[in-house]
């Protein structure tokens, strides 16, 4: 009977009280009717989905079992600790505490539950964020604070700030619904592509009537200004929103796993953009360039779908470059860097994003099998205290270690001709074309004589 009673209140992975207790405890705070508030913390493990994906469930169960431990050491009998379910944990106060110390309290949660873990013979690092609510006449029921936490915490992990606490206020309400709304919006876009998909095999470019489509921005030599091939990019038109940035709705991608099934379809989209293009233009150096999130390389079968999309194409393989950013190799493990010598052993190219952004350490460039560095915008659009010296530092950089360089983001005259001083050999920007339909590209290739 009392083993039942336990199994009925308590989490089994972590042996912490469960989502009904918690409820319990905050129903009995509202019940005591004291004159000061108290605080209700949502707790969330920052990336739980990549850790589990790259190490396996059972490190991440671990992970969780030792977050838990680490949770009620910390905390003393007037606090409350519970497992909501996955990653996510939350924290009953009771009135003792002033919101000052409250979020004192929440940032040392930041602090206990952040840094090195040792699960097995592994090491891994986690990072928590944190959402706070107080009790107000506002709420009718336990789960209205909870939610309010959760938001807060949400709120938080999405600061571009990086602000790991944040207390919940009524404006965060509305922003989180917006986000809620683009990720709808965008699950939506997604169905209708794999729909598309299924039925009669559109060609590419022929989605017409489809929000998704893709954009190709040219690559052209600096020197004569010859278009050598383009960057596939996403565009979104949103039904009621128009035109969505990716700079926007790529994160919401990502973070919703939305980012596979989109990231497949740019790819095979791309590729056979390409082998059209091979063909109509009589000749085939012409390069695509698409861009690859880490997600995707999280899946173990991702070279297959690429070589199978070759295989179907019969593109040359080495016209094909794989742009990965320098944010995803920076934690990447060794099934990544496995993956990425699959690729090149197809003899794909690959290619370092927005390079210059991250930390930009050599050992990368050492330890990655890559061919070309992408010069991130900044560096060109003199958006960078001493931006000469450095831009000229990367483009050496990229010759001495037998890589090509791309800028990006050349707007004006003046930067293409620093460019070319450094010796910089390619680039892409508005000074040549903005990112383009497959109209337009093909009106751009035909005119810049590449298929003459
Ligand atoms: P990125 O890969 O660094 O792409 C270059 C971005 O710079 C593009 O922005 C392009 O429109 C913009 N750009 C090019 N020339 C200029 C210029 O002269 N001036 C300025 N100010 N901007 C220029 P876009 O299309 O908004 O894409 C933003 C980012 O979204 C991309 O950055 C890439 O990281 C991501 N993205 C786009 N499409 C995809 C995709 O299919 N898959 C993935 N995973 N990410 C994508
Ligand atoms: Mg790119
Ligand atoms: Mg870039």
């Amino acid at each position: 009977m009392a083993q039942l009673q336990h199994q009925a209140n308590h989490d089994v992975l972590t042996g912490l009280s469960n989502r009904t207790v918690l409820l319990n405890r905050i129903r009995q705070q509202f019940e005591r009717r004291e004159p000061t508030p108290f605080a209700v913390l949502f707790l969330d493990v920052d990336h739980f989905k990549l850790i589990n994906d790259s190490w396996g469930h059972g490190v991440g169960d671990q992970l969780l079992v030792a977050i838990a431990r680490r949770l009620t050491h910390y905390l003393d009998h007037r606090a409350l600790v519970a497992r909501l379910g996955g990653d996510e944990f939350a924290v009953v106060l009771d009135h003792s505490r002033s919101p000052a110390q409250v979020l004192a309290l929440a940032e040392q949660l930041v602090q206990v539950l952040g840094g090195m873990f040792a699960i097995g013979d592994r090491e891994i690092f986690a990072a928590a964020s944190v959402g706070i609510a107080y009790s107000s006449d506002r709420h009718q029921d336990p789960e209205a604070i909870l939610r309010e936490a959760d938001i807060a915490m949400y709120w938080a992990k999405q600061h571009p700030t990086g602000a790991k606490v944040a207390v919940f206020d009524q404006t965060m309400h509305e922003q989180v619904l917006n986000r809620l709304a683009l990720e709808t919006g965008l699950r939506q876009a997604v169905r209708g592509l794999e729909r598309n998909q299924r039925q009669v095999r559109a060609l590419p470019g022929e989605n017409h009537n489809h929000q998704l489509r893709l954009y190709y921005q040219p690559i052209v030599e600096l020197k004569t200004r010859a278009i050598i091939g383009f960057e596939a990019l996403l565009r979104w038109w949103h039904p009621e929103r128009g035109e969505i940035s990716p700079e926007l709705f790529i994160p919401v991608a990502e973070e919703t796993g939305l980012i596979l099934p989109l990231g497949s379809w740019v790819l095979q989209e791309a590729i056979q953009q390409l082998q059209q293009w091979h063909g109509h233009l009589g000749q085939s150096s012409l390069i695509m360039s698409i861009n690859v999130s880490g997600r995707q390389l999280f899946q173990v079968d991702f070279p297959d779908q690429v070589q199978q999309l070759l295989e179907q194409t019969q593109v040359p393989p080495a016209c094909i470059k794989l742009e990965i950013t320098e944010t995803v190799l920076m934690g990447a493990s060794t099934a990544i860097t496995q993956r990425l010598e699959a690729l090149r052993a197809l003899g794909v190219h690959l290619s370092l994003d927005d390079f210059g952004t991250g930390y930009s350490s050599l050992s990368y460039l050492h330890r990655f099998p890559v061919n070309t560095l992408k010069i991130d915008r900044l560096f060109v659009m003199g958006l960078v205290p001493e931006q000469d010296q450095l831009t000229r530092t990367m483009v050496a950089l990229s010759h001495g270690l037998g890589l090509v360089a791309i800028a990006e983001g050349i707007e004006t005259e003046g930067q293409l001709a620093q460019l070319t001083a450094m010796d910089c050999e390619y680039g892409q920007g508005f000074l040549f074309s903005k990112p383009v339909n497959r109209v337009e590209a093909e009106a751009l290739l035909w005119g810049s004589g590449v298929g003459d």
